[in-house]
This record gives structure tokens, sequence and C-alpha cells, in this order.
């Protein structure tokens, strides 16, 4: 059976590699000259790597890690000790430290206790309240997708310096958004899997650049059975025969229609929503796709003429936009330019702050960060590198979860994948894993019931 996929991110990447495995012919079509979508590397005219973004995994990432270990990349990161460590003005350097001898939820408990920022009225206040999570699964966490983050917070009497102090920095990191402008669905789902799962705090990040860690050998895997990887290739509509309810191709830019049994669509939402034709639109199942969108933030990296933050972990602020942030030099070392710090920050909430000139943001993002760390003051910066991005994960706001859709969608031999589609985890590469996971599924199963066969070929549809 020939798949044609749409969109070379992770949730693509992963349903090209398996349907590969599974003995399929797949051609990937990615519309930027660089593989890996939000999580894509590439170098500038020194030689330095540009990310379109931090990237952070967790222990919690059981599907991407499973996949990457299957194909032979299982070695690709370097691990943090579990540590969420929060730079303010107030209080320098403090950290939630998960005490690794202790079983869960002990580990994170005894974490929050030994979290200077906040008083013991505080902290016992958090510990009751993250009874819920620790107590609760899946099923109440998803029940709370109606209420912002805040709220939730606050009604189950946690007090603001916590929502202030912690829970606000990780809703911005996990989503871009304040904590007030996210579902508790959200920032409920990570506390659950740290509440339950003792590795899932573990930090890791990639050792140097996902790029030619990750992208490129999948690429070599794929093309070494057979299947195509075409960068530069963009899908600019899906081709509907509205009375056969099935798609006949993607059409490319260059004009070039690209055809198969099954398509795949693994573009982010607003790409997606930009190559449905009208026949597509009047299902309710695409039409409910203008619900989500997407969250925009920015990452920028700054080199300087010395080592600063000194930290080989993650660093989360509060009261700033940059949410999360990490010296690249010291957390992966492949990236190290003789000792010198190359902070990369992601930028949010950037609303206002995208619309600003380089220099402008540059000045901003300065201002904070010397804030954080006074001995920047007397670095002296080298150079910058800002990528912005609009849309990027789909912003969880309160009641939109119930609009996400499922991976098969009403035409029998398309599919979707993508972080924003309907899976248990957050809006993440795990969570764009777990969706193509699921795509791989739904082929299955429909191919099994016979509602896909290969073009030309009798349907049966149920
Ligand atoms: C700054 C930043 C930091 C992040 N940090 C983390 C983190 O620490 N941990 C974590 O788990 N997640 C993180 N994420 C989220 C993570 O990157 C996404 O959840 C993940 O990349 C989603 O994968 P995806 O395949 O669904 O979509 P994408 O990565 O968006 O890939 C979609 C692909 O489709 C392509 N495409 C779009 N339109 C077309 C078209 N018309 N034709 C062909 N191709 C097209 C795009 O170019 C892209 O390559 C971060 C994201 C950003 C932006």
């Amino acid at each position: 059976m020939r798949v044609i996929i749409a969109g070379g991110g992770p949730a693509g990447f992963v349903v090209a590699r398996t349907m590969v495995d599974r003995g399929h012919e797949v051609v990937l079509l990615e519309k930027r000259a660089v593989p890996g979508g939000k999580v894509s590397a590439w170098r500038d005219e020194d030689g330095d790597w540009i990310e379109s973004g931090l990237h952070v995994f967790f222990g919690a990432y059981h599907h991407l890690l499973g996949f990457l270990e299957r194909y032979g990349l299982g070695d690709t990161f370097n691990w943090k000790p579990a540590e969420m460590i929060f730079a303010s003005e107030r209080h320098g350097l403090a950290g939630i430290r998960f005490v690794p001898w202790l079983p869960t939820p002990l580990n994170g408990l005894a974490g929050v206790a030994g979290f200077k920022p906040l008083s013991w009225g505080d902290k016992l206040r958090m510990g009751l309240g993250l009874m819920r999570p620790i107590f609760g699964d899946q099923r109440y966490v998803d029940q709370q997708d109606d209420e912002s983050y805040a709220s939730w917070h606050l009604r189950h009497g946690m007090g603001q310096r916590s929502l202030d102090e912690v829970m606000h920095t990780m809703a911005l990191a996990l989503n871009f958004q304040p904590a007030d402008r996210v579902s508790a669905k959200l920032a409920l789902t990570a506390m659950l899997h740290f509440a339950h799962e003792k590795e899932a705090p573990r930090m890791a990040l990639v050792k140097g650049s996902p790029d030619t860690n990750i992208w490129r050998p999948l690429i070599a895997q794929i093309e070494a059975r057979g299947g195509r990887v075409e960068l530069g290739r963009k899908v600019v509509a899906i081709k509907h025969d509205a009375a056969a309810n099935q798609v006949t191709g993607f059409a490319l830019e260059d004009g070039e229609m690209i055809t198969g049994d099954v398509y795949v669509s693994a573009m982010p939402v607003h790409s997606l929503r930009k190559v449905l034709p009208e026949s597509l639109r009047q299902f309710a199942y695409f039409d409910n796709l203008k619900h989500l969108k997407g969250s925009p933030v920015i990452t920028m990296q700054l080199f300087f003429d010395r080592q600063i933050a000194g930290v080989d972990n993650l660093l989360f602020s509060a009261g700033t936009h940059l949410s999360v942030y990490a010296d690249m030099a010291m957390v992966a070392p492949e990236y190290h330019r003789g000792g010198k710090s190359i902070m990369q920050f992601v930028v949010a909430p950037a609303e206002e702050l995208i619309k600003l000139p380089d220099d402008e943001l540059v000045r901003v993002v300065m201002e904070e960060f010397v804030r954080l760390h006074p001995n920047a003051r007397s670095a002296r910066l080298l150079k910058h590198t800002i990528v912005r991005i609009p849309n990027s994960v789909y912003q969880a706001l309160p009641g939109v979860d119930k609009y996400r859709p499922d991976q098969a969608s009403p035409v029998p031999n398309l599919f979707l994948a993508g972080d924003f589609t309907r899976q248990h985890f957050l809006a993440s590469i795990e969570g764009a894993t777990i969706s193509a996971e699921q795509c791989v599924a739904r082929i299955e199963e429909a191919l099994a019931r016979g509602a896909i066969a290969p073009a030309g070929a009798a349907i049966t549809v149920d």
C-alpha cells in the first residue's frame, strides 16, 4: 500500500518510519528545507546551530523513548537530574528537587517542601491541593477541561503565591500561555504523571542537534527501506472526490499531484485548515478545527563572550517572558564554544513581543535576563538568533479539548496525526508520537475491515 504523508515533524516521521517497517511504500512531504517541524535545527552562516525551540524530553515520554529505542536511536539524550530550578530576582535560584530515593508521590512533595520561595503555609496548601491529581486519575483530569488552571488552583485553596511562583511558569512552559488562559486539564495531566511515575520528572536534552541525532538518521532508515522523504515540498490542497468520499491526491505548490492509497495529514492544525477543500469543510469533524488556534512563541539564542548562568539543567523563571531557558553550552556540551554561554530562551507569552523588531526584542530579553543573572551585565553579547513561531502548539484554552479530532477522519482513506489530535498526553513531542501511533492503528483497523483498498479497487464503507 502506498501511504502519502504531509508534514515532516515528529508525528509525520513516526507514521512514516512505522509504516515503512510494516512493509508499506511511504512518501513523506515536508514543506520546509529542513526536517523535524517544531523540533527542527539548522546551521546559520557561522556554522552555529539554530533550533526552532528548546526541547526537553521527560522520563514520562514512554512512547517517544520506545520509538527511538526501537530504531536504534535510544542513546540520543543527555539526562539531567529531576529538578525544576526557578530563577527570580527576589530569590535567586531555587529548586523543586524530586528526591530520588523516595517513592512517588513523596519524592515530589518533599521537593515542594524544600522550595524556598514558598512559605510553610503555601507548601502545606499546595500539598493538600495536589491530593486531587495524586489520588485522581486521567478521567478526573479530563473532566477539568472547562475550567482555567488558575481558577482550579485557587478553588482548591492553594493560594496566589504558589500560582505566581510555580504554576504560572509551568503553564507557560507547557503551552506558552499563562495559567489563567490554559485549561486545568493541561497542568493536571503533567502533575498526574509526576505524581504516579518515578521516572516521569527526569529531564533530558538531545546530545547536540535533533537534526543530526534524530531526523537525518530516520530519513536514512526510511530511504534504505524504499521510502522517500521529500523536503521543500509544500502541499497546497487536499483533492477530495465528494461523490465517492475519497481523497484522490495531495496537490503540491509546483503543480504536481502526489497520489497513493492512504493519505495522512501530519501538518499542524492551522496548515491543515488552509488546504481543506470546501467539500471537507462541510464535515463537523473538520469544521471544529476552527476552535484550535496556535500559540505564538519566540525562540531566542544569545551568544556571550563568557559563561553566565553556570547551571547544567533547565531554568524556569517566574514573572518574566523567559519561561524556560538553558545554557546550551552546558546542557548539551556538543554545542560547546570553549566555556562561553549560548543561552537559549523560550520567550512567552509572545502575543505582543512577536511583533517587535529584532533589536527591540533582544533588548527586552536582555533586560529580563540581567535581572535574573546580574553577572550578565558585564558580559559581551557576541550575537543573537531569533525564531518567531506565530502558530506553535494549539492553545489548550478551557473547553477546547472536545474539538480535538480523532486520527480517523470521516473520509475512509484520510487520517490525521499531530499533537493537536485526540490523545491523552499534552501538546508535546510525546503527544505527537502517541497521535502517530494511534494514526497507524486506525489505518490498520480500516485495512482490516476493508474500508481502504489500493486506489482503483473496490471499497467497502461501513
Ligand atoms: C519553542 C518550542 C518549544 C517546545 N518545547 C517542547 C519541549 O520542551 N518538550 C516537548 O515535548 N514539546 C515541546 N514543544 C512542542 C513540540 O515541538 C510539538 O508538540 C511537536 O513538534 C509537534 O509535532 P507535530 O509533528 O505534531 O507538528 P510539527 O512539529 O509542527 O510538524 C508539522 C510539520 O508539517 C509541516 N507542514 C506544515 N504545512 C505543510 C504543508 N502545507 N505541506 C507540507 N508540510 C507542511 C511543517 O513544516 C512541520 O514540519 C515545543 C514547541 C516549541 C515551538
